[in-house]
């Protein structure tokens, strides 16, 4: 089988403003640099269309009815200090949240085996109420929501290798017992949270902070705990919060991954689902800010995705 890559051009209508880093050639340059590569493994999809049912578990009425009403007209509208929003932003993201909706349906459904979105804005640092460092729905907590309520897993573990702790999605999932949160991150570090004491309510919650400067041998060390923890959960499906701002060349971060560390971590995730979820796994891009280093980091991510048999 091969794997899904789920992405449509209205991200390129969702408007940051100038010089913000969350800009639209990050998507532009990923997807550019896989129609060149042109892998006859890759089967691209577009999203499934939005239904506002899709966010309910995820996020609260009142901060539903916020974000509606939140797209202004012309020019640029602001969630919070760094988080904006265009006219176009709001069919993006539907987009960003349908994506991981036909990414989850293809792989149930066994269209293809594993998947990749390729969207923006991203989702992780999105609270149930609140729209935080460039997210404003938390994509992959809807996908974690929506494996649950549709397809009735009560095991789905999110793995957030993104180099900032991914607040949004521990706070939704705080006390939630059937979704495991593992995030590696660089601490003490934007957005503040992801203290290791941090736990959730039924130890659901498994945050593993590092200092800047940590290399790819540190790094890789540290993720064989994501994959102990993983291993004792035994996950029915995996989510990664797909960030690749950890690489060494990252301009908002300090972190020293070289591109190929992103085949490595993957690889070592797909090889250890064998033991309980056969290679279930969706993954959706949250941040990376050098376009050279999100291009190599994502062919290597999905390098990985398609070599998994
Ligand atoms: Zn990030």
């Amino acid at each position: 089988m091969k794997t899904g890559l789920i992405t449509s051009d209205t991200y390129q209508n969702h408007n940051t403003g100038d010089g913000h880093p969350e800009k639209i050639d990050r998507v532009t340059a990923v997807i550019d640099n896989f129609k060149k590569i042109d892998n006859k493994e890759l089967l691209w999809k577009k999203p499934a269309k939005f239904d506002q049912s899709f966010l309910i578990n995820t996020h609260s009425t009142d901060y539903i009815n916020k974000v509606s009403k939140s797209f202004p007209e012309n020019g640029l509208a602001f969630l919070d200090g760094d988080t904006v929003v265009s006219p176009g932003s709001k069919e993006a993201t539907k987009d960003a949240v349908g994506s991981i909706i036909t990414a989850i349906d293809g792989v149930q459904q066994k269209e293809f085996k594993n998947a990749f979105c390729v969207v923006r804005p991203p989702g992780h640092h999105a609270e149930k109420d609140k729209a935080m460092g460039f997210c404003i729905y938390n994509n992959v907590a809807v996908g974690a929501n929506y494996l649950i309520d549709r397809y009735k897993y009560s095991k789905v573990a999110i793995i957030d290798f993104d180099v900032h702790h991914g607040n949004g999605t521990q706070d939704i999932f705080y006390n939630n017992k059937k979704v495991l949160y593992i995030s590696t991150h660089q601490f003490p570090f934007y957005p503040g949270s992801g203290n290791e004491n941090e736990k959730g309510m039924y130890n659901n919650i498994f945050n593993i902070p590092l200092p800047a400067g940590t290399t790819s041998e540190e790094y890789l060390n540290a993720y064989e705990f994501v994959l102990k923890k993983l291993k004792e959960f035994k996950p029915e499906f995996i989510l990664l919060s797909a960030g690749f701002d950890a690489h060494k060349d990252d301009p908002l971060a300090q972190f020293q991954l070289e591109s190929k560390d992103f085949y490595t971590l993957t690889k070592r995730t797909l090889e250890l689902s064998k033991l309980f979820c056969n290679g279930k796994v969706v993954s959706i891009l949250e941040g990376g800010y050098d376009l050279l280093a999100l291009q190599e980091s994502t062919q290597k991510h999905v390098e990985a995705l398609i070599e998994f048999n």
